[in-house]
């Protein structure tokens, strides 16, 4: 068994079970081997989230001593959850990899260039806002001078890595979004609650134009919002990376940023996910409050009802779950409510919309071919819905499903489906 205070028998901060004590309560029933991405294309035990709770187990238990063993079947996976939703003994499968990831980090430090920048970039410019604008720009600028398209000819992108890395959208990483309190137009009627807008690390500098539709919709609907200065990233990607001390940096700050805010509001469901975790991963009442009155856009406007009717949009539309709403949060019904009340939308199923499209955070830049075949079924799967526009509500989700349609020959838009309650002009 393993000894040190790193030792998954621990009990989890807060007096939760520890992530040891969660991986007992798999029964080994196997009803989560079909719903998972990479047993499906895999078709592996050990890839398959029986097969991973298995090997977590035996690493705690000490029956596998090297981290580095198991390490590889953790690294395919995609924390897309949906294990969790299938699962009928209600095991968290996300608590248990992400307590489990820090724990081999902290035991065994990966080495190399490759971690060294991964650590690199999540800590010293996903994490920083500024500087993450400048990278952008800097990439939006290396793309428009054809320097993308040169590297990629000579081979200094990976051609896997190449041919799904998203591009920069135009407009991209211009100017932030004004903080502090925004007032709804006199004309409209108060509703006497004060929101406040998370504006993401990615959602920002990518899709700045989600986040300033979002602030419009919340006005339009009479809703204070105030844009804290002082928030920062949300720290779900390093969590996913295993360094859960530099995550819970960013929750504090983010804890104290948001204090005054009724209602926290989140227009990307991987942040949104990481924020009603802050419970769980600062482990205080402070955090815990916050976690509390974290809302994905949706799930409040279904709440509170919208009292400004969208703008008309006569087109045929997919909506496609991101796992971090559906499986993460539990958000599935909401965003379609919302898009049933867009004037001329009209609304389409598709085949898969709870599975992974395969970009899980930077996930589709380490497991490049595994990715591009996860997102290849997605893809297929929109493609024969035979739709105008895909909506989706997180950022990485809206990149990688864009990245494989552009790269697949369609024309079809994707948009957040936020975007589609702007009432008309
Ligand atoms: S989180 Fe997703 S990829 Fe990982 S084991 Fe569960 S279903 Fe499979
Ligand atoms: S569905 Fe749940 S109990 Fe059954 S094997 Fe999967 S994780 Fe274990």
């Amino acid at each position: 068994m393993a000894s040190s205070s790193n030792s998954p028998h621990a009990t989890a901060t807060g007096g939760a079970p520890s992530a040891y004590a969660r991986t007992l309560d798999c029964v080994h029933c196997g009803l989560c081997l079909p719903v998972c991405p990479t047993y499906q294309v895999l078709g592996v035990e050990a890839d398959s989230p029986r097969g991973r709770i298995y090997l977590m187990r035996a690493l705690a238990e000490g029956r596998v001593q090297d981290p580095n063993a198991i390490r590889p079947f953790l690294d395919r996976c995609l924390d897309c959850r949906a294990c969790e939703t299938a699962c009928p003994s209600g095991v968290r499968y996300g608590e248990i990899l992400e307590t489990t990831r820090g724990q081999m980090e902290t035991a065994q430090p990966r080495r190399g260039l490759a971690a060294w920048l991964t650590k690199f970039l999540l800590w010293h410019v996903v994490a920083r806002q500024r500087r993450l604008r400048v990278a952008f720009a800097l990439l939006r600028t290396a793309e428009v001078l054809g320097l993308r398209w040169l590297a990629t000819k000579l081979r200094l992108i990976p051609p896997a890595i190449a041919q799904i890395a998203p591009t920069v959208p135009p407009g991209a990483a211009r100017r932030p979004l004004p903080t502090g309190l925004h007032k709804p137009p006199a004309n409209v009627r108060a509703r006497g609650v004060r929101t406040a807008l998370f504006t993401g690390c990615i959602m920002e500098p990518m899709f700045g134009r989600v986040n300033r539709a979002t602030l419009q919709v919340l006005l339009a609907n009479g809703f204070d919002v105030d844009v804290p200065a002082a928030q920062r990233c949300c720290g779900a990607l390093l969590v996913h990376a295993g360094q859960p001390d530099r995550a819970r940096e960013l929750a504090r700050a983010n804890v104290a940023a948001f204090a005054d805010a009724d209602v926290v509001i989140n227009n990307s469901a991987g942040c949104g996910c990481a924020m009603k975790e802050y419970g769980h991963l600062v482990g205080d009442a402070a955090a815990a409050a916050f976690a509390a009155k974290c809302r994905d856009v949706s799930e409040f406007l279904a709440e509170v009802g919208l009292t400004a009717t969208p703008a008309e949009c006569r087109m045929r539309a997919a909506y496609d779950d991101p796992c971090h709403l559906c499986h993460g949060q539990g958000v599935r019904a909401q965003p379609r409510q919302l898009l049933a009340q867009v004037p001329g939308l009209e609304l389409v199923a598709h085949r898969n919309p709870e599975d992974c499209c395969g970009s899980a955070g930077i996930y589709n830049l380490l497991q490049p071919e595994l990715a591009v075949e996860i997102g290849r079924r997605k893809i297929e799967s929109l493609a024969a819905a035979g739709v105008d526009l895909v909506l989706t509500g997180n950022p990485g989700c809206m990149l990688q499903i864009d990245s494989h349609l552009r790269r697949t020959g369609h024309k079809t838009r994707v948009l957040h489906p936020i975007e589609l309650l702007l009432p008309p002009t």
